[in-house]
């Protein structure tokens, strides 16, 4: 009877253990073919698996390291957000910020911020926006205008300036800015943002960046070459996923804000500690290592040399497309090659991002030479093929 139920169970295990097996494959195999999405699928953090042996938590504010938990990371957290401020200019000594579940979440802060602070004021985002802000807006309850855009990506400025001379009288505006639109890689011009609301003489407001996916991208790159995008063009907030550009095995992300408006939210819980400033409360402790393990740890050198290979591999993709007569594009530092929709079966295969007629891929680390020739050979056959019935 005992060895019976003894191999029961191991039966049992057993099979469990095929199920994650197979699991294992689909996941190996699908990475092999997955140039639609933001991910970058290059990575290797093996000097980090002994933390997976511990529960990490970095409940609370990571700039009051007086809470009560102690295995936790939010030392590394901090460094994390200092380099990130460094980045992207945030006054020295008036930044605050966390690591979050990715960028989503850093929109939902920025919005939030930006409503207690302007309980009654006005959200404008352009009709590229990524989707998280519609259900941002109905989580926060607050008033919003949809801007057009213009056919690259980037919002209509005109169009911007009529809705907010219309509307001057009513409430604060709060801009909600696209660093990078999810579909197409547009970046809205924040000097514009400026100019528009000081012709309009329209002094308070608050400006959020969705700088999601080329956060990572434009800091790297000469001066010259970018449109201001971060605190040196005098926002608010800015979101930032950690799982795009750099690569991560699990989302996440910063939100980075000026220290000013944090200040105005989160009250101290007795319970743990610690001010109860982020959106969630336990909070991922392993995300945090993975920044610092990029950001910190690897040479800035390594990183930059990745952003100009992305670069030119947006660049190479466009150009192979066009020698097979199929119309692609890019945004100027977008790393996102847009193209028309290829039928379902190219779509589903390779996981493209569609939207209406068009479809993209994202030159990210993993999409090599070979992976973008391999694409494009099959969507020009597909397209043959379609042709000829
Ligand atoms: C990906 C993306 C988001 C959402 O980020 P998640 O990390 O998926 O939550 C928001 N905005 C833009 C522009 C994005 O590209």
């Amino acid at each position: 009877m005992k060895t019976n139920k003894r191999k029961k169970i191991w039966v049992g295990k057993k099979k469990e253990l095929q199920v994650l097996d197979a699991l294992y494959k689909i996941i190996s195999d699908a990475s092999k073919e997955m140039v639609g999405y933001p991910a970058s699928l290059v990575f290797d953090y093996s000097i980090l698996l002994r933390f997976l042996k511990y529960h990490i938590n970095n409940i609370g504010d990571p700039y009051e390291n007086s809470g009560y938990y102690k295995i936790n990371t939010l030392n590394i957290e901090k460094r994390v957000i200092d380099r990130f401020a460094e980045l992207f200019h945030a006054p020295k000594n008036n930044y605050w910020g966390y690591v979050t579940n990715g960028g989503t979440e850093g929109n939902l802060y920025g919005m939030y911020v930006a409503r207690e602070q302007h309980p009654r004021g006005i959200l404008y985002y352009s009709d590229q926006t990524h989707y998280s802000v519609i259900k941002n807006l109905r989580l926060l309850k607050m008033p919003s205008c949809v801007v057009k855009s213009q056919p690259n990506g980037e919002i209509d400025y005109k169009k911007l300036r009529a809705i907010l001379l219309d509307n001057k009288s009513k409430a604060t505006p709060i801009l909600f800015a696209n660093i990078g639109t999810t579909m197409k890689g547009a970046i809205d011009d924040i000097l514009k943002f400026h100019e528009i609301l000081s012709s309009l003489h329209i002094d308070k407001y608050y400006i959020h960046c969705d700088a999601a996916c080329f956060g990572m991208i434009l800091p790297f790159l000469p001066d010259k070459q970018t449109k201001h995008f971060d605190f040196r063009a005098n926002i608010d907030s800015m979101a930032i996923s950690g799982h795009k550009v750099i690569g991560t095995p699990m989302p996440c992300g910063v939100v980075l804000l000026k220290k000013s408006h944090a200040e105005k939210i989160g009250n101290f819980i007795e319970y743990v500690g610690t001010s109860d400033r982020t959106i969630s409360g336990s909070r991922n402790g392993l995300t945090p290592l993975f920044l610092w393990h990029e950001m910190i740890y690897s040479s800035e050198g390594k990183f930059k040399k990745k952003i100009r290979d992305c670069l030119k591999n947006a660049q190479y993709a466009v150009e192979q497309f066009r020698k097979v007569g199929i119309q692609a594009w890019h945004n100027p530092n977008s790393i996102i090659v847009i193209f028309p929709r290829p039928s379902e079966k190219i779509v589903r295969k390779w996981q493209l991002a569609v939207e209406g007629d068009l479809a993209h891929m994202i030159t990210l680390p993993h999409v090599t030479h070979r992976l973008i020739d391999r694409v494009i050979k099959e969507i020009s056959l597909d397209k043959k093929s379609a042709k000829k019935l």
